[in-house]
């Protein structure tokens, strides 16, 4: 940990080169947590080691070294010819050890959220294994739902569509990472899930639906988790209607930015290939079948809204869109929004509020930040036009708040009806932590501003002279996070000319943030995955949810406002298992009052990780507890002295500065009056991202 040892610079050299980044492609074991042994010497040690020592152990995918993809992919095709062949109408269930060795191994833990009345527990007693009763009214209750074991028991034991499964198989996916294994049974079936189980206290009602919160680190495949069964039920439900061509809008996902929203349905739509099932982004324009909406949808329904609707947008014509009331209404079985762009449509000033009454399921990706204040109202705005008797939610993210979770249990845990849904919560390892394939480190750059370019500068050009031994190595492409809209221009502008033109000079760098078009957002994204930009500054716009795979690097260029927020901005690197990402945390003086929680969040990844560099104990201790106050202060608006124009990161002359500035607030100026006039960055305008951005 490099923590106050800039003066300590100047020995050791890297080996890294502009002219060659090389995004990191190494196939990766998915799974984080796969320690067999883990939790063996409990109580029940000797039982759980035969479990872990038997043939029928080894048959779990992640107790094996993993196969190739060909081999997963043809055991798909011709299911289990060397394996004992589970029959297709018999389950073999695990038994309850096996279920919690499994989950244990795994770091998985599930808890009943809601709150139901004792007489409506079925809580079996057994004898030899006691379900932990709960201490008091308000404990929780653990739940051992079965585990997936492989992807092909989808079809075997959930019996989901096959094609779902040749789907998976086709995009390399061999193994289930720990939230698909510990969700995928229980949101798929959860009466077959909890069979085995002690935890038949969970009573499902007719259809059998839980509400689901899942918190599993960043890049550790949610989506999927939460793709899989819904698109699975709408299958299941138009086999079962003898419908199988017609399209209900039969599930939301909301996602905080447009980025992720369209990262969502890209997703979707290859899972969902060849099922019929349609996945469409929300946009500006579009109509949706609403309670006092188009009955005759085949009539009067949007044919050619194939793809063009969810792919990326073209937000320049969607300025000019306005909903007609007569105008076609979108074909989706599921949609995927931003929380505004919905709302606006289903609560449109001068009409009446529509409501969406075939909708079952509401996802909610990266849900505490769409619980949190700044996107709550939205949120449950739209929650309350779903009039579905069955509706069910499910919500998503890698951190989540007490107040969040008391949110939700308030809401949907614990009303006075008879039926309570089941809450169900998993957690994947330690709440709010980092994953655990990212090295952290926190560079002390100085008194002031200055010192940070520096260490840009070393990180872009580790053989520069300047290179030291605290400066970790750092692969190219990597994504650099600012405090403001303002800053990640003005950085842009200050590295422009940081690659050689025969590397490709400024190409490599590009800025995105929320002042920026969709459609020039959209093109930064797709040509940052095309590994033509290097170097992306961006904002916290961009530090949830979005999947950059080659990413081998985050700079936090500013202190992230929260230790939630630092947990998502280095996610962008280390997703799905890929080893090596680095993450570094620049501070100077000003941060050093809002330094703890950050170092804590490290400190508790490592141990987590079971890394042994973390931050010594005394340096702990010297870091300044951070008042509530401040806290609060950070996160709503980041560091004072970053706000605004006085924010900029330069090293020009202050009048080549001055002059600069002047030009650009025209320019700002006028950018702004376009954005207030289109009227539709709702997300961008005054969230989390753009409220620090502003
Ligand atoms: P999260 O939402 O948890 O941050 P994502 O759903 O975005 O993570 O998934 C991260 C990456 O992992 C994506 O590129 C996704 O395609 C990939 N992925 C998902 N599931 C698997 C799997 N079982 N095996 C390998 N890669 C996976
Ligand atoms: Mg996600």
């Amino acid at each position: 940990m490099d923590l106050l040892k800039i003066l300590s610079r100047g020995t050791k050299k890297t080996t890294n080169s502009v002219s060659a980044p090389p995004p990191s492609s190494k196939p990766a074991n998915p799974q984080l947590y796969h320690d067999p042994t883990r939790g063996l010497k409990r109580k029940r040690n000797e039982e759980a080691l035969d479990v872990a020592t038997t043939d029928d152990a080894h048959e779990f995918d992640f107790f094996a070294a993993p196969d190739p993809v060909e081999t997963r992919a043809k055991e798909t095709e011709q299911p289990k010819a060397t394996k004992p062949q589970p029959k297709t109408e018999e389950v073999q269930l695990l038994d309850q050890d096996e279920v919690r060795q499994v989950l244990r191994s795994h770091r998985l833990k599930f808890t009943l959220l809601s709150k139901h009345e004792e007489a409506k527990l079925k809580v079996k007693k057994s004898k030899k294994k006691e379900q932990p009763k709960p201490k008091s009214k308000d404990a929780k209750l653990s739940l051992y739902p079965q585990p997936l074991t492989s992807f092909t028991d989808l079809r075997n034991a959930y019996k989901i569509s096959p094609r779902l499964v040749e789907n998976l198989a086709k995009q390399g996916f061999r193994l289930p990472t720990e939230v698909q294994l510990g969700s995928l049974p229980l949101l798929i079936d959860p009466k077959t899930a909890l069979k085995n189980s002690e935890s038949d206290s969970v009573k499902l009602g007719d259809d059998e639906a839980i509400n689901f919160l899942a918190v599993a680190p960043t890049g550790s495949g949610k989506t999927l988790s939460f793709l899989i069964p819904t698109v699975n039920a709408i299958l299941k439900r138009r086999a079962g209607s003898g419908k199988p061509e017609g399209h209900v809008l039969e599930a939301l996902v909301i996602a905080p930015t447009r980025e992720l929203a369209h990262q969502i349905v890209r997703e979707g739509q290859k899972l969902a290939a060849g099922t019929g099932v349609k996945i469409v982004g929300f946009k500006k324009g579009m109509r949706l079948p609403t309670e006092d909406g188009v009955e005759n949808l085949d009539e009067d329904s949007n044919e050619d809204g194939d793809d063009s609707a969810a792919s990326e947008d073209d937000e320049e014509s969607d300025a000019s869109e306005t909903p007609k009331s007569d105008g076609p209404i979108t074909k989706a079985d599921i949609i995927v929004t931003t929380p505004m762009l919905l709302l606006n449509f289903l609560t449109k000033k001068g009409s009446a509020r529509k409501t969406l009454p075939h909708v079952r399921s509401i996802i909610l990706d990266e849900g505490d930040v769409l619980l949190d204040e700044l996107f709550r109202d939205q949120t449950m705005g739209i929650v309350s036009c779903c009039t579905n008797e069955s509706l069910r939610f499910s919500c998503w993210s890698a951190t989540m708040g007490s107040n969040i979770e008391a949110l939700l249990l308030e809401k949907f845990g614990q009303t006075e009806s008879a039926s309570v849904v089941p809450l169900v919560r998993l957690v994947v390892g330690l709440k709010d932590t980092a994953v655990p394939s990212v090295n952290h480190h926190l560079i002390y750059t100085g008194d002031n501003e200055r010192g940070k370019l520096y260490t840009l500068r070393q990180l872009l050009h580790p053989n520069s002279s300047n290179s030291s031994t605290t400066i970790p190595e750092m692969g190219l492409p990597f994504l650099v996070f600012v405090q403001t809209v303002e800053r990640a221009s003005s950085l842009y502008e200050e590295l422009k000319f940081e690659f050689p033109a025969e590397a490709g000079g400024s190409t490599r760098i590009a800025a995105l943030h929320s002042n920026m078009s969709e459609s020039a957002r959209s093109k930064i994204i797709a040509r940052f995955r095309a590994n033509e930009i290097w170097v992306l500054i961006t904002t916290d716009l961009l530090m949830r949810g979005i999947d950059f795979r080659g990413v081998n690097g985050v700079i936090n260029f500013d202190l992230p406002t929260s230790a939630a927020a630092y947990v998502h901005r280095v996610g962008r690197t280390g997703r799905a298992g890929h080893e090596g990402g680095v993450a570094v945390t620049f501070y100077t003086k000003e941060d050093i009052p809002f330094l703890k929680n950050i170092a804590n969040v490290i400190s508790l990844s490592e141990k987590q990780a079971g890394k042994e560099d973390g931050i010594p104990k005394w340096l702990m201790d010297a870091l300044p507890k951070v008042q509530k106050e401040d806290k609060k202060k950070l996160k709503k608006k980041g560091v004072e002295s970053r706000r605004g124009n006085k924010a900029e990161i330069t090293t020009k002359s202050a009048w080549e500065k001055r002059r600069e500035n002047n030009r650009k607030g025209a320019i700002a100026g006028s950018k702004k009056r376009k954005i207030e006039n289109r009227g539709d960055d709702s997300d961008g305008g005054n969230s989390e991202w753009g409220g620090l951005d502003g």
